[in-house]
């Protein structure tokens, strides 16, 4: 199998898919490759493609946040990657073929990075990982098993940041969750 450093080569002049011709910079992960808990989010945004960073706006603020107040950590000790490494124009959900053509990044992300936990954000990223059809409301509350690794499904920091306190509240217990299973 390849490095990590060799797989982001890869994905920074990937052309495999249409978003390369709109993308400004691949986003590939943040964080620490020897993470014990991992965060697994759709696709970049508008702050992340210029950035070249997952999770830099205000999604990504509120999720340093909920670590630092849940798990008392940065997310410099996370993995942070999405399902989708380059921006779906005006942030539409990335299409079945550019997740079919991506996908191999994250599955061998996740198999290079080998987290105790994964936590995946929003519906996208728990249908992708699961291969469920239900949405995150229902998929969420438990810890599924993947691989030698647990998926912990909670809301998208950017639902939460619309919904309001009762999914914040929902999504610091997920993180709670997801915790327990890191001893
Ligand atoms: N939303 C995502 O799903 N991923 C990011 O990196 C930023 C926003």
């Amino acid at each position: 199998m390849k490095t990590l450093v060799e797989l982001e080569t890869e994905a920074l002049g990937c052309v495999a898919c249409p978003l390369a011709s709109s993308r400004t910079k691949v986003v590939f992960s943040a964080g620490n490759p020897a993470a014990d808990l991992m965060f697994v989010g759709e696709a970049p945004g508008r702050d992340e493609d210029l950035a070249g960073e997952p999770f830099v706006g205000r999604s990504g603020q509120l999720l340093d946040r909920l670590l630092a107040e849940e798990l008392g950590i940065d997310r410099t000790l996370c993995y942070i990657a999405n399902v989708v490494k380059c921006r779906p124009p005006a942030n539409r959900d990335p299409l079945p073929l550019e997740v079919a053509t991506c996908r191999h990044f994250l599955e061998s992300q996740v198999a290079l990075v080998a987290p105790k936990v994964i936590v995946s954000l929003g519906n996208f990223a728990a249908r992708t990982l699961l291969d469920a059809t239900l949405g995150v409301t229902a998929l969420r509350g438990k810890a599924y098993p993947y691989g030698t690794t647990f998926v912990v499904p909670t809301f998208h920091p950017a639902y939460a940041l619309r919904g309001g306190a009762v999914i914040v509240a929902e999504m610091r217990a997920d993180l709670i969750r997801a915790k327990r299973l890191l001893v």
